[in-house]
C-alpha cells in the first residue's frame, strides 16, 4: 500500500468513527421511540386475538345449536331428509374445504393461513429480519386480524409470500442515496440532490464570479441505495465532517534564513511541538536544504475550481544596447528611456483550494504598445581588481579637517582620518584595488564601506548618503562605491577617508 492510500484509508477510518459516534445516538433515539411503539402493538395485537377467539367461538356454537336442535324434536320424515342431506353436504364440504384464516394487515387481505402459529411464524420471521437491519430489538407494529374462514384445501397462502408482504409492510429499509469518497461510503441522504447541495455549499467558499467549473480531487460518487429506516439523515453532520481540516505529516526543506522557532511558530505550533516531530535535528544547527517533518492542516475535501480571468499586465519595454567604449565591459547606462505598454490578459486559471496551480493564458490584447528603451553597454574591459600599490583620491575637494588631534564638539578628539568635502551624492571611487570587507552602517561612521588591499592595508569611506557595493565584492581602483553624506557624526557633505595598516590608522596625506 503507497503512503498516499495509506493516508486515505487513515482518513476514512477516521471520518467512519465519527459518523458511528453519531449513528449510535441515532441508534439511542429511535430505540427510545420503539418503546413506546412497543407497548402499542402489543395492545392491538391482544385486541386482535379476542376479536378472533370470538368469531371463532361464535361459529362453533351455531353448529352446535344446530346439532342440540336436531336431537331434541321428534323427527318428522320430511326434516330427517333434509337434515340427511345437511350431514351429506357437510361431510362432503368438510372434505373439500378445510378450516384456515384470513390474514389482514392494516385492513388490506394479505393473505390466508392455516394457523395461528403460522401467524407467529411469520410475524417473528420478519422481526428477526428488520432487527437484523436497524440493530435493535423490533416488534411488529400493524393491526392484524385474522377472520376464520374456509378455503379449498392445499389452497393457503405461501407463508414466504406472506412474510415478504409484512416486511415491505413495516419500511424496514427506505430508498436513499448514498455518498463516497474515494470509494468510502461516508453518508446518506434521502435524495440525490440533497447530496448534490451539499458538495455544492462546500465548494461555495472556493467559487468566485469567474469561477466558470469545480470539482473534487477526491472521487466522489452519488448511487441509490436501500438503507435502514431509522437511518439519521443528517447532512450538515456530513458536510461539517467534510469540510473539517485534518492534520497531515509534510516535508518542510530548510532555505536561506529560516530560524526553528519562526518555522513552528508559522505552522502554529510550539518549537517543543516542531522538535518531537523531528527528535533528530539540531535546533542550532539547520542547514539550507535540510528536510524538516512538519504537520499541515489540509481539508478532507479539496475543491479544484477553474477560473476565466481577465486583467492588465505591464509590457516590459524592450531594451537595446548600443556598445559605447566610454563604459566597462559588464556596465550599462540609458541613453533613452522607453516607456511600458499595458495588454489585456484573458487566462484560465486553475486553484486547489484557492491556490493557484495552472494559468493558461488564452487572449492577449494590447491596450499601448511598448517603446524601445535605448541603452549604452560597455566595451573596454574592466581594469584589474588587484590593487597597484598606491592610492588615489576617493574624491576631489577642499580637506575640511586632517589627521591628529583637534578639537571638535567642544573636546578634544584624535582624528582618525581626512575629511574632504563635496556636494551631497558624489560620487566616491575606491582608492585602489581590494575586496569590500565592510558595508554598511557603524555607528558614528554612519554609511561606511572598508576596503582591505591586497598587501593587508584597509581604507574606510564614511558618511556616505548610499552604498553602490556590498561584502565580498571585487573592486579596481578608482570604481565607484558610494555617493557622498552626512550619515553617523558629521556636520557637513563630506568623505571621511582612513587608512589602516595593521588595524592602526595613518595620516592618508602620506599615501596619497
Ligand atoms: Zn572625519
Amino acid at each position: 500500500m503507497s503512503d498516499s492510500q495509506h493516508d486515505q484509508k487513515t482518513k476514512a477510518e477516521q471520518l467512519r468513527g465519527k459518523l458511528l459516534a453519531a449513528w449510535d445516538k441515532t441508534r439511542v433515539q429511535a430505540a427510545r421511540a420503539w418503546g413506546k411503539t412497543q407497548v402499542q402493538a402489543a395492545r392491538v395485537w391482544e385486541k386482535t386475538k379476542l376479536v378472533a377467539a370470538a368469531g371463532w367461538s361464535k361459529s362453533r356454537v351455531c353448529f352446535e345449536r344446530a346439532r342440540v336442535a336436531v336431537a331434541r324434536h321428534p323427527v318428522s320424515p320430511l326434516l330427517y331428509v333434509t337434515v340427511l342431506s345437511v350431514a351429506i353436504g357437510a361431510i362432503v364440504f368438510n372434505g373439500m374445504y378445510s378450516r384456515a384464516y384470513v390474514l389482514n394487515i392494516d385492513g388490506e387481505e394479505v393473505g390466508v393461513i392455516a394457523n395461528e402459529a403460522e401467524l407467529d411464524a411469520i410475524v417473528s420471521d420478519v422481526e428477526t429480519r428488520v432487527a437484523d437491519i436497524l440493530g435493535e430489538e423490533y416488534d411488529y407494529d400493524a393491526e392484524i386480524t385474522l377472520t376464520p374462514a374456509y378455503t379449498v384445501a392445499g389452497e393457503v397462502s405461501d407463508t414466504d409470500a406472506v412474510a415478504e408482504t409484512l416486511f415491505a409492510n413495516v419500511g424496514a429499509l427506505v430508498d436513499a442515496y448514498a455518498i463516497s469518497v474515494d470509494g468510502y461510503e461516508i453518508g446518506y441522504a434521502l435524495s440525490e440532490e440533497a447530496l448534490e447541495e451539499m458538495l455544492d455549499e462546500i465548494a461555495q467558499p472556493y467559487l468566485t464570479e469567474n469561477t466558470v467549473s469545480y470539482e473534487f480531487a477526491e472521487e466522489i460518487a452519488i448511487y441509490p441505495m436501500q438503507v435502514p429506516a431509522n437511518t439519521e439523515f443528517d447532512l450538515e453532520v456530513l458536510k461539517s465532517t467534510l469540510t473539517s481540516f485534518e492534520v497531515e505529516e509534510a516535508k518542510y526543506v530548510i532555505e536561506r534564513g529560516d530560524t526553528f522557532n519562526a518555522i513552528a511558530y508559522s505552522l502554529d505550533m510550539t518549537p517543543a511541538q516542531l522538535k518531537e516531530l523531528n527528535p533528530d535535528v539540531e535546533a542550532n544547527t539547520l542547514f539550507v536544504g535540510q528536510e524538516l517533518v512538519i504537520q499541515q492542516a489540509v481539508p478532507y475535501l479539496s475543491v479544484i475550481t477553474v477560473a476565466n480571468e481577465t486583467y492588465e499586465e505591464v509590457i516590459e519595454s524592450p531594451v537595446e544596447y548600443i556598445e559605447t567604449p566610454d563604459l566597462y565591459v559588464g556596465n550599462t547606462s540609458v541613453k533613452e528611456q522607453g516607456s511600458d505598454g499595458l495588454a489585456e490578459v484573458s487566462a484560465q486559471v486553475t486553484y486547489l483550494n484557492g491556490v493557484e496551480q495552472e494559468r493558461t493564458v488564452t487572449s492577449t490584447t494590447t491596450v499601448q504598445e511598448a517603446t524601445t528603451t535605448y541603452m549604452y553597454k560597455g566595451t573596454t574591459p574592466k581594469p584589474v581588481t588587484a590593487s597597484k600599490g598606491y592610492f588615489i583620491w576617493p574624491v576631489s575637494g577642499s580637506i575640511t579637517s586632517y589627521y591628529g588631534g583637534r578639537y571638535i564638539f567642544g573636546g578634544y578628539d584624535f582624528h582618525l582620518g581626512l575629511d574632504i568635502a563635496c556636494p551631497y551624492g558624489t560620487t566616491i571611487k575606491a582608492a585602489d584595488g581590494g575586496t569590500v570587507t565592510y558595508a554598511g552602517w557603524q555607528g558614528s561612521y554612519g554609511m561606511l564601506v572598508i576596503i582591505t588591499h591586497d598587501n593587508g592595508m584597509k581604507t574606510y569611506y564614511a558618511h556616505n548618503s548610499s552604498l553602490l557595493v556590498s561584502v565580498g565584492d571585487k573592486v579596481y581602483q578608482g570604481q565607484a562605491i558610494a555617493r557622498a553624506g552626512m550619515t553617523g557624526s558629521a556636520t557637513g557633505y563630506h568623505c571621511h577617508f582612513e587608512v589602516r595598516v595593521n588595524g592602526a590608522s595613518v595620516n592618508p596625506l602620506n599615501y596619497l
